[in-house]
């Protein structure tokens, strides 16, 4: 017999279609994908350096389930410096990817029947991970600037166990302001809900300021991780920051399952942050390039006839909004054979419908070709 809970759960969304997109490329085919999220970077030198280093070493074997002790102090180092998160390493811990490290969350904090508050749209995997636990979804709509409304949230949060907020925000590139952020923690925690924190994309903020709420309110679980800042997707390297009862329950589920995060990686991870200037400088340079891609992106969006895009405040995606006779999954397939994977903006919740999710984390050469792809792809299809 094979199990029912996942039987009914889909595939995720940005996976399946990177996936289509390398066998395609592989098949011979010309696709630019600008589906799946994850920066076109090398990994930095120096991190690669530390990795390999530990690799000689023959730094091999397991690590503590809850991570290397030094890299749990420079996490904790790091989240007093960059988020004012005055902390302890025992409140830390290293996950193989950040996304494990939600999946933890999720298990650790729900019950079954319990609510959990998800923004409309947000990111494919809080869905599914919710409804792995058997927990119910609660989807609270954005307003036209993609923002949450304070009032309709209000309502959303009442008997909710947790909420998950995401700033910068995948899909959409919302940068949540200060104050926002510090009124819906406050309204979930009077109404008894934890508040989960993925704060991924901190790093890559064009406009505005990253704001952690863990700061200010003990009751938020933060996630993060190694992938976008470092462009170290491969390595699978998160962490979570929490009170260390929570940590201690995560920690206990990892034993059983992943066991630890990578060692070496782990090495190379604390290369990252104990760097200094290297690091950020890095991180700087990246998030230039970005820059540059983005306004040259959604202009050239602007331009298609039938497509309206915002302008994303950090991370790396556009979520351009279109006017054809289709909805966004059917758009995504003929875009497909087209030569451009994107992502469909309903596979992120009901509220992405009539959108696409666009990564410009790619060469701004492969971006123009995807634009040209785009722009005759729409007159044929409106015609
Ligand atoms: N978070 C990235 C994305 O949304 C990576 C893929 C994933 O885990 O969904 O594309």
């Amino acid at each position: 017999m094979l199990s029912d809970r996942i039987q009914r759960l889909n595939p995720s969304a940005t996976l399946e279609l990177a996936n289509k997109a390398r066998r395609l490329r592989r098949d011979g085919g010309d696709v630019v994908a600008l589906s799946v999220g994850e920066p076109d970077f090398p990994t930095p030198g120096f991190i690669r350096d530390a990795a390999a280093d530990a690799l000689d070493r023959g730094e091999t074997g397991y690590t503590d389930t809850a991570g290397l002790w030094e890299l749990r102090e420079a996490i904790a180092e790091k989240l007093g410096r960059d988020n004012s998160i005055r902390t302890a390493p025992e409140n830390v811990l290293v996950t193989p990817g950040a996304k494990f490290g939600i999946f933890l969350a999720f298990q650790t904090l729900m019950n079954e029947g319990e609510t959990v508050v998800l923004f409309d749209p947000a990111w494919v995997s809080f869905e599914a991970m919710a409804e792995i636990t058997g927990a119910e979804v609660r989807r609270c709509p954005l307003d036209s600037e993609m923002l949450p409304d304070e009032e309709t949230f209000k309502e959303a949060v009442e008997g909710a166990s947790l909420v998950v907020l995401n700033s910068p925000c995948n899909p959409t590139g919302a940068v949540y302001p200060e104050r926002l952020t510090r009124s819906l923690v406050e309204t979930a925690v009077d109404a008894g809900a934890i508040v989960l924190s993925d704060e991924v994309y901190e790093k890559i903020i064009y406009d505005g300021r990253h704001f952690s709420p863990a700061s200010e309110f003990d009751e938020v679980v933060t996630i993060n991780g190694f992938s976008k800042a470092y462009s170290m997707t491969g390595w699978r390297l998160g962490y979570v920051h929490a009170d260390p009862k929570i940590v201690e329950r995560m920690s206990r589920l990892q034993s059983h399952s992943a066991t630890c995060a990578n060692s070496f990686a782990q090495h190379g991870a604390l290369a990252a942050l104990v760097s200094g200037e290297r690091g950020e400088a890095a991180i700087s340079e990246m998030v230039r390039s970005f820059r540059k891609r983005r306004d040259y992106l959604v202009d050239a969006l602007n331009g298609v006839q039938g497509m309206r895009c915002v302008e994303p405040k950090g991370a790396f995606y556009a979520f351009p909004s279109f006017d054809l006779e289709m909805g966004s999954f059917e758009l995504s397939n003929r875009l497909l054979e087209r030569g451009v994977a994107a992502t469909p903006g309903a596979a992120f919740g009901p509220g992405g419908e009539g959108h696409l999710r666009l990564s410009y984390a790619v060469s701004e050469d492969r971006l123009g070709t995807a634009v040209d792809r785009i722009s005759s792809a729409f007159e044929e299809l409106s015609e």
